[in-house]
């Protein structure tokens, strides 16, 4: 055995030991509130399709217009790749979101390591919330900034740190909809503190974009607060139901991004069919407030019953709702009887939560059919 083939039994024998090792499962229909595991009918409470607009025909039917135009984009934005649609895409993101202007990038993913890293250097202090994403961990440490991480939701600890630093300029990173906790970011007191501080605030909205605001404009228009965060990063693969994401905020940040975002300019563009898409689902969404409520009436009746059999599902108020567990071991036993009884939900396990905080992560969508989530609930009912 070579050293390579060493370190990789020793590896997968420890995340073995630990249940921690990770697996593809192939599953039909990933996206819809019914899915299939060799052939097995599942319902589906791990798909962040909140809205259920992923299967819309009227998003196939616009990515199927937009893959007339070619199947690939050819080339980064700031090369050829720069199509009209995507300009207009922009244009139509800046008006929705109430903003200056808009950048569309590959992914949620690529926008927060795009956009922090080209913010941030040694001379700058970032402030995260220690539950942000792994992409916003990621972009953070691509910097090189001092990183500061307060505990999670722990105003008077970032303040603390705030103060102390002596950094020339400091960043705030928090998500609004927190991904694996479904509790929200206590953006009105980090709005007062970035002032106070003159900080920049970053939110990533990527769970709250759709499902909140009068239109689905995303949890600061939700909360009235949308002209005082600096910049938005949303995604689109979400309630939106396609690909790809934005960064919204004013023309000075938006330009500075498009010379120096390093996912922007060296990753090919998004193709036409995602653009069209995305194009469309804006439309959609904007027009989607019975298909809100319907998700927020869905999760408010599954945590009550969750809570009722005895789960602890944490701080969630969102279409996210976690049922805490404790181990690795636990979760995956749970998610795999919950399986064998019908109910595709996923153990979520550290890195991307911390150990001690093992979980089943359940996240509800408008088109859930009310039998089918009874259906899980009696599942849960028998394994509680
Ligand atoms: N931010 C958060 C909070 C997320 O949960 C995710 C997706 N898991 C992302 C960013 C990345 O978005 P995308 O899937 O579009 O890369």
């Amino acid at each position: 055995m070579t050293s390579w083939d060493n370190w990789l039994e020793g590896e997968r024998a420890r995340r073995e030991a630990e249940a921690l090792e990770r697996r593809l499962k192939a599953t039909e229909l990933p996206a819809e509130p019914i899915a299939f595991r060799n052939g097995k009918r599942l319902v589906n409470l791990s798909s962040n399709n909140y809205l259920g607009l992923a299967g819309h025909p009227k998003l196939i039917e616009a990515a199927a217009r937009g893959a007339a135009a070619g199947a690939g984009a050819g080339s980064s934005r700031l090369v050829a790749g720069n199509d009209l649609a995507t300009a207009a895409l922009e244009e139509k993101i800046a008006a929705f979101k109430g903003a200056e202007a808009a950048l569309v990038v590959g992914s949620g993913y690529l926008a927060n390591v795009g956009a922090i890293a080209a913010l941030c250097s040694r001379d700058t202090a970032i402030f995260l919330d220690r539950l942000d994403h792994a992409s916003i961990v990621d972009g953070a440490r691509l910097s090189g900034a001092e990183l500061n991480r307060y505990r999670h939701r722990d105003l008077d600890q970032l303040e603390g740190l705030l103060a102390k630093s002596g950094a020339a300029r400091k960043l705030i990173v928090t998500d609004t909809v927190f991904s694996m906790d479904g509790d929200t970011a206590p953006l009105s007191e980090l709005v007062e503190l970035k002032d106070r501080h003159g900080a920049l605030l970053l939110a990533d909205d990527a769970h709250g974009g759709g499902v909140f605001g009068p239109r689905g404009e995303g949890y600061a228009h939700e909360l009235g607060l949308a002209d005082r965060i600096d910049l938005t990063v949303g995604t689109f693969s979400k309630a939106f139901g396609v690909y790809g994401a934005y960064i919204s905020a004013g023309r000075a940040l938006i330009d500075h991004l498009v010379s120096t975002c390093r996912t922007l300019i060296y990753s090919t563009a998004l193709p036409p069919a995602v653009i069209a898409a995305i194009d469309t689902s804006l439309d959609l969404v904007a027009e989607a407030g019975d298909r809100r409520r319907d998700l927020r009436a869905k999760s408010e009746h599954f945590r009550a019953r969750l809570a009722e059999l005895g789960f602890d599902t944490g701080d969630s108020t969102t279409q996210i709702v976690p049922a805490l567990v404790g181990s690795s071991e636990r979760a995956l036993e749970l998610a795999q009887a919950l399986e064998e009884r019908g109910v595709l939900a996923i153990a979520i396990r550290p890195p991307t939560v911390p150990a001690g905080s093992e979980r089943i992560r359940f996240s509800l969508m408008a088109t859930h059919e009310d039998a089918d989530l009874e259906l899980a609930l009696e599942a849960l009912a028998g394994v509680a």
